[in-house]
């Protein structure tokens, strides 16, 4: 049923007007959108978005939405390289105002319960937390008994830094923001040896940072269903 659940709104078209595309450190950026009714998810869940206005071929890409529902905006961030797709390229260069279709929200990749939670973030990969540390911060009775983010970049470009930064003041968060595997390595064994599955554990990133993250994670002994992994796909 949970897994229905999660995917069912996928057959739900909503419309967005994009709003603002902002730069932010490296090659990030951040684009707004005002939903044109409420659309109800839950944080850390992602919705595919088309573009529409202009016709190209691969005119979809699925982001996780980095706003929680109580926000008025919907935000989502990404990297955009120096030869960015076409889908990059058209989004870069959109107007205020122009409408852009999203189905979902969709995806487990939110807490379900009060265990303590691991979020284990690889560059880009931090979107999702964005939604879900924000949303235990604005609404406590969402909070777990306890969260902690690990945050590798090894360019120690650190998206969203202001606000991880402050989130960070609350006494059951614990943010880390690494720069290299090792560090990120024993972070994550540290957490297994003291809460090993009387925990939650979330994945996300490239599908190698995903993959080798998983099988440590498996080598500590954690249980399947214990980790939740978002895979980004194309980086
Ligand atoms: C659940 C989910 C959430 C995501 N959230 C974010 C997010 O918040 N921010 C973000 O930046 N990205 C996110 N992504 C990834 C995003 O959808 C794009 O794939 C990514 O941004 C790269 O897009 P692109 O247009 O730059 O490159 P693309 O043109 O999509 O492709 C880049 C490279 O990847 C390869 N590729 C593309 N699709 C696939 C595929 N299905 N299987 C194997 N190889 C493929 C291409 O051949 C190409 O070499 C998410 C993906 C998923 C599945």
């Amino acid at each position: 049923m949970g897994f229905l659940q999660d995917l069912l709104p996928i057959f739900k078209k909503h419309r967005l007007d994009f709003k603002e595309m902002r730069r932010e450190v490296g090659d990030m950026a951040t684009f707004t959108f005002k939903p044109q009714e409420k659309i109800e998810w839950k944080s850390g869940q992602h919705g595919i978005f088309y573009i529409d206005h202009v016709k190209f071929k691969k005119s979809s890409r699925a982001f996780s939405i980095a706003s929680t529902p109580d926000e008025e905006e919907l935000m989502i961030s990404m990297r955009i390289g120096e030869n960015p797709s076409e889908y990059k390229k058209i989004l870069t260069e959109m107007k205020a105002g122009t409408g852009v279709t999203m189905r979902g929200p969709i995806g487990p990749f939110y807490i379900s319960d009060s265990k303590p939670v691991l979020f284990i973030a690889g560059g880009i990969g931090i979107t999702p937390y964005r939604a879900l540390l924000k949303d235990c911060i604005d609404n406590p009775n969402k909070m777990p008994s306890k969260i902690e983010l690990l945050y590798l970049d090894s360019k120690e470009e650190y998206i969203y830094k202001d606000e991880l930064e402050e989130i960070n003041k609350h006494p059951l968060i614990n943010i880390k923001f690494l720069n290299n595997r090792e560090e990120l390595i024993n972070g994550i064994k540290y957490f297994t040896e003291n809460h090993s599955n009387v925990a939650s554990y979330f994945v996300c990133g490239s599908s190698t940072m995903t993959n080798s993250i998983k099988g440590l994670l498996k080598e500590q002994g954690i249980k399947k269903k214990n980790i939740k992994s978002d895979v980004f796909i194309g980086y």
